[in-house]
């Protein structure tokens, strides 16, 4: 009793730390065993955690569907394997597993809060669960219709083609730090935007594979000494083949792929590929293309002065190993770069429209987002990205240029919105800097005392019911407030930049729906209206899906009755596509064939 007393005072006289150290597979158990190294610790932000790991955001529960037991869950807490940075790691013991899904997921979601500039909440008091040994099969998977859980299959490696694995060898697909990064960025895209579900045109899905292996890509450079090693090794270049530009090598080749399961660096940069890409993991694959070719433009111009120095002008390296201060320096661009522009792709969630997405409306949201805070693209990332994505057939449409003034979202000022009720502004700017306060749990809910949800939901929905030509949500339909918060950020000259940012939801009537709906293979006609506004409540822009309308039905719009034209042309394309159509319902043939149970059976 005395001892636990002492042990509770002692306890307290410690600050809580910041931060903790993790072991993990750089990329997976092969190429680590192929390097012979590569493991590393990462760093995640510090939460007291139950065994699991069971922390405020994510828990990890070692069900294993095929053995019928639980496996004994990991103490990170317990001072023998805190004094280790984790369990070394192994593919050996299922605790291991635990803690490499948990740290990269932990790490992933710091990215995502730093970019976002808020605090991440899952919907409700939910927490983001993993399996981490969920089913036997070569696959993992993310299903929002499934509860939403992160699900990792193991799978035995092909016997004639393993790759460089043993032939018939276990392969967990939950030590695979981009199988684990690309799942749970299917689940934060979804969160952010939860009807990027449904499948309304050709790059919905595609978005959310694409974004999700270019977040998993993107995510290699924040290992310092894994991106030093590779520098040293291609002598600077980054378009060589490696794991760093690779995706899960692992699970490819054990699945008999005989290579990566897919790569940053994509085809030959061909504009007309995209007209003639439909599976949405491939299509996807474009999307990553673009964005690294703007990557390695942006690196190449940022380490253009050191190669200079190290060159003597002449640009040619000598033979041998690099100088190890080289290394360093052109590493530190590399990661810069990588970083910026990663943060550059998930802020553009700021600006994108809650139904419908488009690679289109992807680039415009990145160039809104970026100019924001970068007005003048000093270091030329958003043009080099601009160019990347022109270079794959992504263009803008409804733009006069690619300019990236021309590529923004419009200003919504002349369209005459009164300013947002500024005491729902000031409560959402005040809950979301409180929000950052609660990290780790200390904090009882102290934002109800001054955040009513409803109270806000409720004002905003007044707000769009007066306004509903200026906002775009004409047109027949019910009006939903799908969601909304404040976000900081800081911009080129380091001022805080503070924004609000609602969604509405415009859903059909549901007579219309089932009207339309077996004509459109069941996908659900939506539209809606990301709104930005100001600190001061002025609203900044308006970003528009108008709601799917009949041309015959009263107070149809013209956008409205284009989106239906949308709909149905895509619904067309579709039906050519789909090998299986004629096996299923009709009536619901689309979103039974695309749908995260199915697609993501690819990973
Ligand atoms: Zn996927």
């Amino acid at each position: 009793m005395m001892r636990a007393m002492a042990a509770a005072e002692e306890a307290a006289r410690y600050p809580e730390p910041d931060r903790r150290p993790i072991q993990v597979f750089a990329f997976d158990p092969m190429v680590a065993r192929l390097s012979g190294q590569e493991t590393t610790t990462i760093s995640v932000p510090y939460e007291p955690l139950r065994p699991g790991p069971s922390g405020e955001l994510i828990q990890v529960i070692d069900y294993d569907s095929v053995a019928g037991c639980y496996y004994e869950p990991v103490n990170l807490d317990d001072p023998r394997v805190l004094l280790q940075n984790g369990l070394p790691p192994t593919e050996r013991d299922p605790r291991f597993h635990q803690q490499m899904v948990y740290a990269v997921v932990s790490a992933l979601l710091e990215n995502f809060e730093r970019a976002l500039g808020r605090r991440f909440r899952w919907r409700g008091e939910k927490r983001l669960r993993a399996f981490p040994h969920a089913f036997l099969g070569r696959n993992a998977l993310f299903d929002p219709d499934m509860d939403g859980t992160l699900q990792f299959g193991y799978f035995r490696a092909d016997e004639k083609n393993p790759g460089r694995n043993l032939p018939g060898q276990t392969v967990f697909t939950c030590l695979s730090h981009d199988i684990i990064v690309h799942e749970a960025t299917h689940a934060l895209v979804h969160r952010l935007r939860e009807r990027y579900k449904e499948p309304t045109n050709i790059d919905v899905y595609a978005f959310h594979e694409g974004f999700a292996d270019a977040v998993a890509l993107f995510q290699h450079f924040t290992l310092p000494d894994i991106v030093d090693r590779y520098i040293q090794q291609n002598r600077t270049d980054l378009t060589a083949r490696t794991p760093l530009v690779d995706l899960a090598e692992q699970f490819g080749e054990g699945s008999g792929m005989g290579r990566a399961l897919r790569s940053a660096l994509g085809e030959a940069p061909d504009p007309s590929l995209i007209n003639r890409t439909f599976e949405p993991h491939r299509r996807g694959s474009i999307l990553v293309a673009a964005i690294f070719d703007g990557f390695f433009t942006a690196y190449q111009t940022a380490i253009a002065d050191l190669l200079r120095i190290a060159t003597a002008g002449s640009g040619v390296l000598p033979e041998g190993a690099l100088h190890p201060d080289l290394v360093r320096r052109v590493s530190l661009e590399a990661r810069t770069a990588a970083q910026r522009i990663l943060t550059m792709c998930i802020r553009s969630f700021q600006y994108l429209p809650p139904v419908d997405v488009t690679f289109s409306d992807f680039l415009r949201s990145i160039v809104t987002a970026d100019r924001d805070l970068y007005p003048s693209d000093e270091d030329g990332l958003r043009a080099a990205l601009i160019e990347g994505f022109r270079r794959r057939g992504i263009y803008p449409s409804m733009v006069t240029s690619l300019a990236d003034e021309a590529l923004s979202w419009p200003d919504a000022s002349d369209r005459g919105l009164p300013p947002i009720d500024r005491d729902v502004v000031n409560a959402l700017v005040l809950d979301t800097a409180v929000g950052f306060r609660e990290r780790r749990g200390e904090e009882e809910q102290a934002t109800n005392a001054v955040f009513d949800p409803d109270w806000a939901a409720a004002k905003l929905h007044q707000y769009a019911r007066a306004n509903l030509d200026k906002l775009g949500l004409a047109g027949p339909g019910r009006l939903k407030v799908d969601g909304f918060h404040a976000a900081f950020r800081h911009g080129s000259n380091g001022q805080l930049r503070v924004d609000v940012v609602i969604r509405y939801l415009h859903s059909v009537p549901p007579d219309v729906q089932k009207k339309f709906g077996a004509a459109l293979g069941g996908v659900a006609m939506r539209g809606g209206s990301t709104v930005v506004a100001d600190a001061t409540g002025r609203v900044r822009h308006v970003i528009t899906k108008a709601v799917p309308t009949d041309p015959d039905a009263i107070g149809a719009t013209d956008g409205g009755v284009a989106r239906l034209r949308g709909l149905r042309q895509w619904v067309a394309q579709f039906d050519g596509h789909d090998l299986l159509a004629p096996w299923i319902q009709a009536e619901s043939r689309l979103v039974q064939s695309l749908n995260f149970g199915r697609i993501d059976s690819a990973v």
